[in-house]
């Protein structure tokens, strides 16, 4: 809604959630932040808004239907943005049951609740009202050296991960035309930048790089993804949430397609520059390229034109200003990092 004040935010402890939520909380918007806290979930993250009336943590399950009509009775708000999923490819390869729980059981029952508290409101409230699902351009499969996924790509997931994304966009959509439900999906390229757990790509080979240990690339290195700075994808969002079309979807990226092997090089790139290893060895010489992820998608590539022509929406980095910002971070933000490493983020959770 164009002023939308108060928002229900599912996974806003994950890496884009709660960037999304900073941003948010210090725009002025009111956010009540649902997350399960699985291992995923991170409150350190969180930590700059302790005390901020403005950001209500609730710790639970999108499916817990029960808590979520509860939560949107007593907060109002004006729109959901559900970020919360399973999203790591490899769990999704070793464990796909958390995946199908979540992301399609889960976004399921947030619809139902939607719905059902959509239906009870009355006036502006009602024609306000928007539910924005967070989704990955992963659901549209694999491309060849040409072409790029628009919004009209047939769907074709190839991991249980994509698959379970492909399910609950569907729901989304279903939603919207059997229901009415005001709804707005959002398919976004790779993320990266503060905040990213460090099994992810860029994360893990920034410590590795640090540490001086082996950087294990998948394959020949040669995959594609298309690589969006979260702050981009955070804003991309918040524009669709106030001015997309109801019952659209919009994919979202920054043009920036790199090898992955690239993308490490580039990384070793600015460490090496910033410090150092020992002998003035590169970091380069640490790349080991290990067995292909089973299915390993070849190449992603987003066309974001609708949302930049509807919506007027660019992202503000580039792939090497927003690469040279998360180096940065990481190198600047390493007791966040090492209590991810060491588990001790996960402490408060239990009360401790
Ligand atoms: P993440 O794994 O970092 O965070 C997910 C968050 O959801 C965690 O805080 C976790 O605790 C929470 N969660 C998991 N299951 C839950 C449940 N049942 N109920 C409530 N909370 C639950 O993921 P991310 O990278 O921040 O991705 C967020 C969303 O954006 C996902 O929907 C993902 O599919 C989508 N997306 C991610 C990328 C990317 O590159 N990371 C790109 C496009 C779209």
């Amino acid at each position: 809604s164009a002023n939308a004040k108060v928002l229900l935010v599912t996974g806003g402890a994950g890496f884009i959630g709660a960037n999304f939520v900073l941003q948010a909380v210090a725009d002025g918007l009111r956010v009540i932040n649902l997350d399960k806290l699985t291992y995923a979930g991170n409150l350190d993250t969180l930590e700059p808004l302790a005390g901020n009336e403005r950001h209500i943590f609730v710790q639970g399950d999108i499916g817990e239907r029960a808590l979520i009509d509860q939560l949107l009775a007593e907060h109002r708000p004006d729109a959901i943005v559900n970020f919360a999923a399973e999203s790591h490819v490899d769990r999704s390869i070793d464990g796909p049951a958390a995946f199908v729980h979540t992301n399609v059981v889960g976004t399921l029952g947030l619809l139902e609740s939607a719905r059902d508290y959509w239906r009870a409101l009355e006036g502006q409230s009602r024609d306000g009202f928007r539910f924005l699902h967070v989704s990955t351009d992963e659901v549209y499969g694999t491309l060849g050296a040409e072409g790029k996924f628009t919004e009209t790509t047939p769907y074709a997931p190839n991991s249980p991960y994509s698959a379970s994304k492909a399910a609950s966009d569907h729901l989304v959509r279903a939603f919207h035309h059997t229901y009415g439900l005001p709804t707005l999906t959002t398919n976004c390229s790779n993320n990266y930048g503060p905040y990213q757990f460090p099994e992810k790509l860029i994360p893990l080979v920034i410590q590795k790089a640090l540490a001086g240990e082996s950087l294990p690339v998948y394959g020949d290195g040669l995959n594609i993804r298309d690589w969006l700075f979260v702050g981009d994808h955070c804003s991309a969002i918040r524009r669709v949430l106030d001015a997309g079309r109801v019952g659209e979807t919009y994919n979202v990226g920054g043009n920036a397609e790199r090898t992955n092997i690239t993308v490490v090089k580039t990384i070793c790139a600015l460490l090496d520059a910033r410090s150092p290893l020992a002998v003035g060895r590169p970091r380069e010489s640490l790349i080991t390229y290990v067995k292909d992820r089973p299915g390993h998608d070849r190449r992603y590539a987003i066309d974001a034109s609708k949302l930049e022509r509807e919506l007027g929406w660019r992202p503000s980095q580039t792939f090497e200003t927003g690469i040279e910002q998360t180096v940065n971070w990481y190198l600047s933000n390493q007791p966040w990092v090492q209590r991810v490493l060491d588990g001790s983020y996960r402490m408060e959770r239990l009360g401790a």
